[in-house]
């Protein structure tokens, strides 16, 4: 990806080298446990973080030296051109659609942090809370992606980016609310299929992302397209359920497997227009 040149962005919160600690009381226990029930299981925190209650307990930020790897900085560097570009692109396709886009802040945090929707660990991967607007990274997550996940390349951690902007664009446009507001009339099956079409829409929306900032600003290098393709791949809820319990059941699948994830953000990224990625209207997804 071309992205040197690009554009900084101004919504970078960092919050990387500060120690939270908390007072005792409160369910974080609990929270963390569901958390880690949920990763073993291929569920997104970020679903689940809408759903955990707040937090009790007293919070206090402690200041520690900022981090010397030079390493993380270019990664900073980079995740806060990605997402200047997607703020470029969200706003003028917003404009087209006689909408005003409001930009996602970008968190980076080291180890844990406090969002509006709980208390998340980095373990849990990245996530947008709907609550604050903010999109959340520790990006010890891209050396995950890279080797865990096997999902190599600038491409591919620029697709997490969009993709969890494509969050905050479901956010905007009212489609997350309409979602949650189903959680408690549905069976949770039903839940989980809903949270599928979620999931592939911001799939798809990351792919318009891509559409557009190759078109105005020829970002994509060779290959670019197959690293983000790859890490939709990788992060399928088959092939994660296959990889840590070695068995799939489909009905608690929350992302879409992976063929469908690939499938979503080809769509998005080579038709460039919104009306395409409605999941929740296309059968057989
Ligand atoms: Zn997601």
């Amino acid at each position: 990806m071309r992205w040197k040149s690009g554009r900084r962005s101004s919504n970078i919160e960092d919050r990387r080298g500060r120690r939270i600690s908390r007072g005792i009381a409160g369910g974080g226990i609990g929270t963390v446990l569901l958390v880690l029930v949920a990763m073993y299981f291929g569920v997104d925190p970020s679903q689940l973080l809408h759903h955990v209650p707040s937090m009790g307990g007293r919070s206090s930020v402690q200041s520690l030296p900022a981090p010397s790897s030079s390493q993380g900085d270019e990664m900073a560097d980079f995740v806060s051109v990605v997402l200047a570009d997607t703020e470029d692109t969200w706003r003028s396709l917003f404009r087209r659609a006689g909408k005003s886009y409001t930009e996602p802040t970008l968190v980076l945090f080291s180890g844990k942090v406090n969002s509006a929707c709980g208390y998340a660990q980095a373990a849990m991967g990245p996530f947008y809370c709907s609550g604050d607007q903010k999109v959340y990274i520790d990006l010890s997550f891209y050396h995950d992606l890279k080797y865990k996940l096997k999902a190599p390349g600038d491409f591919a951690q620029a697709y997490v980016i969009a993709h969890e902007v494509g969050h905050h664009v479901q956010n905007l446009l009212g489609i997350s609310g309409k979602v949650h507001a189903m959680r408690k009339k549905v069976s949770k099956k039903t839940y989980n299929r809903l949270s599928v079409m979620q999931e592939l829409q911001a799939d798809c929306l990351a792919g318009i992302w891509a559409h557009h900032a190759q078109k105005v600003r020829k970002i994509l290098e060779p290959g670019d397209v197959a690293e983000a393709l790859n890490a939709a791949s990788m992060i399928g809820d088959d092939r994660l359920q296959k990889q840590t319990r070695g068995y799939v059941t489909p009905d608690s699948f929350t992302h879409g497997t992976s063929a469908q994830r690939m499938r979503w953000f080809k769509r998005g990224f080579e038709k460039g227009d919104m009306h395409t990625c409605n999941t929740f209207k296309s059968h057989g997804i």
